[in-house]
């Protein structure tokens, strides 16, 4: 299997490079952000815990992340391999992930942490807030977001960071140029 862990901040364009990932490669992509939506608009008691905390820009506990995540990567084993987007957002959650992988004798393949600068992640939030319809695209919002990121997820980075799956990946630029990187990088793993 491929197995890709996509980080950044908010806004760091981590859906959008997902999604050309799945067109390429053809993985199965888990984004736990998508997931939690969903979960809030079936309206199921999962989803009613969560809507607190995401609308207020905080993380969702561990143990219902990793619970979700368990269930959807039990149920598409057969994939050519994962997409993580969104997770692990703690180092927790990174530590679950090696666990539940090496389960199945699978691994994290290759980590790609997206590094956006702070001003351009706030332009680029405030503009899908005009069509995202998400409560939690607001100002006060991503800036608290944000702090979470600093604070809880940037770590994440430093736990992969050791080892040879960890490569940043800039995207100051375009979704295109941001791709060739990654393309570049997941070449180099295939050789
Ligand atoms: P973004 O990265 O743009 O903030 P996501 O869709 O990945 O958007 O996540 C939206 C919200 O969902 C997060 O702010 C958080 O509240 C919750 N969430 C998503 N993934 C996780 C996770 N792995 N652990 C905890 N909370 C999560």
């Amino acid at each position: 299997m491929l197995n890709i862990v996509i980080t950044g901040a908010p806004g760091s364009g981590k859906g959008t490079q997902s999604d050309i990932l799945v067109e390429k490669y053809g993985l199965k992509h888990i984004s736990t952000g998508d997931l939690l939506r969903g979960e809030i608009a079936k309206g199921s008691e999962l989803g009613m815990k969560a809507k607190t905390l995401i609308d207020a820009g905080n993380l969702v506990p561990d143990e219902i992340i990793n619970g979700m995540l368990e269930s959807v990567i039990k149920a598409n084993l057969d994939a050519k391999g994962f997409i993580f987007d969104g997770y692990p957002r703690t180092v927790d959650q990174a530590k679950n992930l090696d666990t539940l992988l090496s389960a199945y004798n699978e691994k994290v393949t290759i980590m790609l942490n997206i590094d956006v600068n702070h001003d351009l992640l706030i332009e680029r939030l405030l503009n899908r807030d005009k069509t995202s319809g998400r409560a939690d695209d607001n100002i006060e919002t991503i800036n608290h977001r944000l702090e979470v990121y600093q604070s809880v997820t940037l770590p994440v980075a430093y736990y992969y960071r050791g080892t040879d799956r960890y490569h940043a990946v800039n995207n100051n630029t375009t979704i295109d140029d941001c791709f060739k990187q990654i393309e570049a990088l997941i070449a180099e793993i295939k050789k």
